[in-house]
């Protein structure tokens, strides 16, 4: 048995089973980017690296919306051409993405990090409710759009800020009515998300 073999393997076997860990990368997939990458030119190989290590390194949160971001407070909470009346809340940074995409949204944002979920154990303190609250305090604010995906948890989750929002004396509305229930916000086009946000509804 050729000695030099065995750690060459175990490199191959390691980088397989990190892809594999990555969501929608399944092992036939974890194989194929991993024999990709070994042929690849070293530069390729070497800048992939760096581009994953960065985004543990320089990447944080908003300290305003807790939008993922380099700079802190993010480009959307500085801009002076966002509407800083509106604040759509949303569950994931990502969802900010498919909401910008769409062009026409032009207020803030406010990201949870996550959705109420008793089953899971997931209560309001363990999302960024509180900074919500906190924002809405300010007094500048006078529609909150609650983006929260249209599934079980989002739906609980607009409730429960709903009832705590709405006595504030600020417009609450619901953005994912009319998207289809149980989908997620990051994977809805933009005609849908467009009309979702247009004909968003009074909750
Ligand atoms: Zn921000």
């Amino acid at each position: 048995m050729n000695q030099d073999h065995v750690p060459a393997a175990n490199a191959i076997d390691n980088l397989i089973q990190e892809l594999n860990k990555l969501p929608g990368i399944g092992p036939k997939s974890a194989q194929r980017l991993t024999y990709y990458l070994l042929r690849a030119p070293d530069e390729q190989t070497r800048l992939l690296a760096e581009a994953i290590l960065s985004i543990k390194q320089k990447i944080s949160l908003c300290s305003t919306c807790f939008n993922v971001t380099d700079a802190d407070p993010c480009l959307i909470c500085r801009s002076d051409r966002r509407d800083r009346t509106q604040i759509c809340v949303v569950e994931q940074p990502q969802d900010i993405l498919a909401l910008e995409h769409t062009g026409i949204y032009k207020g803030l944002y406010h990201v949870l990090h996550g959705a109420i979920s008793p089953t899971e154990g997931v209560g309001a303190n363990d999302v960024r409710i509180k900074e919500l609250t906190n924002r809405l305090q300010e007094g500048t604010v006078n529609e909150v759009i609650l983006g929260t995906n249209p599934n079980l948890e989002g739906e609980q989750t607009a409730m429960y800020l709903n009832h705590l929002i709405a006595p504030l004396g600020i417009r609450v509305t619901r953005l994912a009515r009319g998207l289809p229930f149980g989908t997620e916000l990051e994977y809805a086009d933009d005609t849908t998300l467009t009309r979702a946000i247009e004909g968003r509804q009074e909750f």
